[in-house]
């Protein structure tokens, strides 16, 4: 079987370039938010690239920088700010946060029009309604991979592995919206094996390097790999790439699948933003 590679960078190339058109058009350049607590390594290897790909649309990115130590009150501030700032038109609070801070207040306190990320409770009650305005980045980029190569996932059998509200939820959820029947898996799932088998189209979203092998895949299936493992200096997805693509008739590749598409999506949340923006001015 001829394999296909989703090449998320090239689909990521062609709406950055679509994006920068359309902001050229502006009158004002959207801004991005980016909060940062504490020093997590990948978290700023990720920072700099939505900083990076925001000047490459012309738009600005604001950084607001806080220490590892930091409290719930000043996480709640810096949101306040951004909140009452004109010039950022959406905003993201990098996950994960330290322990002492309860994220779900974090994101209880985004506006729900500058919520770049989708994440606050009100988007995602709008997403299980159906109401697809400012859907988290990653599932909203998976989707528009697969509308990108045409991969119809209409009475397909989905399985997720993975159940996190960034990634797994929604992801179950918005392929369920587009009539894909769903089975979602966990790190309490009994036989993983078993289930994604059965799947024309396996997303897995676990995080855990090389825990989808090729004995697990139906010939023909497409494959979807969310996972980032940091193995030294390179990163792994959750599939074992080289053995799947054996048998897959799609695959994305981890770098260069889910990751590129996750940034233009933020990017596409920002522009919403900005037009909700001047909607409510
Ligand atoms: P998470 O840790 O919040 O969730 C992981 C999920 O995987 C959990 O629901 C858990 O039950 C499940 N899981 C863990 N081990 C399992 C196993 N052995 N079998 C079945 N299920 C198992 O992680 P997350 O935030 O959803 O991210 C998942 C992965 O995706 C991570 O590697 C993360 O770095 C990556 N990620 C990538 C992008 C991207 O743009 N490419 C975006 C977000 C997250």
């Amino acid at each position: 079987m001829t394999v296909v590679i989703l090449d998320g960078k090239a689909t990521a190339e062609k709406i950055i370039s679509a994006l920068k058109v359309k902001v050229s058009a502006l009158r004002k350049k959207p801004g991005l938010g980016i909060v940062t607590v504490g020093n997590d390594s990948s978290s700023e290897i990720y920072v700099s690239g939505k900083v990076r790909a925001c000047e490459r649309v012309g738009m600005t990115a604001k950084r607001i920088v806080l220490d590892e130590d930091s409290t719930q009150d000043d996480v709640m501030n810096a949101i306040d700010d951004l909140n009452q700032d004109r010039n950022v038109h959406g905003y993201i609070v990098q996950l994960p946060l330290p322990k002492q801070i309860d994220a779900s207040l974090v994101l209880d306190g985004i506006l729900p029009h500058k919520d770049a990320d989708g994440f606050s409770p009100i988007n995602m009650g709008n997403m299980m309604a159906g109401k697809n305005v400012l859907l988290p980045a990653t599932p909203k980029g998976i989707i528009r991979l697969l509308d990108e190569y045409k991969i119809d996932v209409s009475g397909k059998h989905a399985v997720v592995v993975g159940r996190s509200n960034i990634v797994g939820k929604p992801i179950a959820l918005l392929l369920q919206q587009r009539n894909a029947t769903v089975t979602m898996c966990h790190s309490m799932t009994k036989d993983l094996k078993k289930m994604t088998k059965q799947a024309d189209i396996i997303v897995s979203a676990a995080g855990k390097a090389g825990i989808i092998k090729a004995n697990m895949v139906k010939k023909g299936a497409v494959v979807i790999d969310v996972g980032i493992s940091k193995e030294g200096d390179t990163i792994q997805g959750d599939v074992d790439f080289e053995k799947v693509k054996k048998i897959a008739s799609y695959i994305t590749p981890v770098p260069g699948g889910v990751g590129p598409m996750t940034v233009v999506m933020l990017l596409e949340n920002t522009l919403e933003c900005y037009n909700m923006s001047n909607m409510i001015d």
